[in-house]
């Protein structure tokens, strides 16, 4: 079997997200979107999709991919990662992730078998958190501590048994006392036996992450994510030094699985964290054995087909897949068009299932994408 060609393919859908001025993303009026599919087909007939993926990254792809056996994974992942010190953004890591997934989705059609399967299963299933949007001055919405505690006990009548808030960032009031407050009220509406975390703003000082961190100590939370600029390691180092509470991290440093390497090695967290946006599963897989081989948890960071199917492939933890993101005034269960079926169904014990179609298990509405595409 031989790869024929890759495109992507691009198309229309209407959105009920907007961002602030720091890219956080809000409920706000429909507006139209784009969403892209990366697809690669072979001479057998054999196809792959993921999500993702731009037009900027096929010249390169194309040279590495076209007459290639797309069982080569391993061998196609590293010529792409050597590309990318010429390419730079044309193959920026969230696009050899496309390209990977695609190739881990065709390998899944090829076979009959779920990603998962193919990786080595583990579990069928996973328990879920409720992950926030970050706070805002929507009145009822985000808006104040109370208003997260009031949340925080709807996403638990759902089915949810942990919580995780993401707090205010600029443009709004992100004062470490302000994000104190809104754990404290969730912690007391909730009682003590929901695992709570906390995701605040990125760009506390040291002092300020040191006072947040001791707060969430006294509240009994389950853990630290991201309080400084994860480009300063030994901030991270500092912190962690001093913390009980398990801190979390990096979650949005480049790098690929070298930079957990190095975070782990210097003792800069105690739960590594990593998603397969960040290179694909290939990538993806050589972080979990890293993480494995130190006897360090791995979070997955953030939802989608991939990240279901590596955590149903994770032997340590990964102990939660993260659902969202939520908030009061967005309808996070609606359909999404392009899907005749979404990916990661709550169940009412708070679980979601990893998909059993073949490949990733992208259950794709085409007459949809045709008829919107750009
Ligand atoms: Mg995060």
């Amino acid at each position: 079997m031989k790869i024929q060609d890759i495109e992507v393919i691009a198309f229309k859908y209407t959105s009920r997200l907007v961002r602030d001025k720091e890219g956080h993303a809000h409920p706000g009026p429909e507006h139209e979107a784009v969403q892209t599919l990366t697809r690669i087909t072979t001479d057998e007939g054999v196809e792959g999709y993921s999500f993702g993926g731009s037009p900027a990254m096929l010249e390169a792809a194309r040279l590495v991919l076209v007459g290639e056996d797309p069982l080569n994974r391993e061998k196609i992942w590293q010529q792409l990662r050597r590309f990318q010190r010429l390419y730079g953004p044309q193959l920026h890591d969230y696009y050899l992730a496309a390209i990977d997934l695609a190739l881990w989705d065709l390998a899944g059609r090829f076979t009959g078998l779920p990603v998962y399967k193919l990786l080595g299963g583990y579990r069928d299933k996973v328990l879920a958190y409720a992950s926030t949007m970050c706070g805002d001055d929507i009145p009822g919405g985000l808006d104040t501590p109370e208003h997260y505690a009031d949340f925080a006990e709807a996403c638990l009548a759902q089915g949810y048994k942990a919580f995780k808030l993401h707090t205010w960032m600029p443009p709004y009031d992100a004062s470490p006392k302000r994000a104190v407050a809104a754990c404290e009220a969730v912690r007391k509406r909730v009682g003590p036996d929901v695992h709570l975390m906390l995701d605040s703003h990125h760009f506390y000082s040291r002092t300020e992450a040191l006072y947040i961190g001791r707060a969430l100590e006294e509240l009994d939370f389950h853990w630290f994510e991201e309080p400084m600029d994860e480009r300063s390691m030994s901030s991270y180092i500092w912190l962690t030094e001093q913390l009980d509470i398990p801190v979390v991290g990096p979650e949005t440093a480049g790098g690929l699985f070298y930079t957990r390497a190095e975070w782990i090695v210097n003792h800069a967290s105690d739960i590594s964290r990593y998603s397969v946006a960040r290179g694909g599963l290939t990538a993806f897989i050589k972080c979990m054995h890293l993480c494995e081989a130190h006897g360090v948890a791995l979070e997955v960071h953030g939802g989608g087909h991939g990240n279901l199917h590596a955590l149903g492939a994770m032997g340590i933890p990964g102990e939660y897949y993260e659902r969202g993101l939520l908030h009061p005034f967005y309808d996070y269960e609606a359909p999404q068009p392009w899907l005749n079926t979404r990916p990661d169904v709550l169940d009412p014990e708070g679980y979601v299932h990893v998909p059993q179609g073949p490949g990733l298990g992208l259950d794709l509405n085409w007459d949809y994408i045709n008829s919107h595409r750009v």
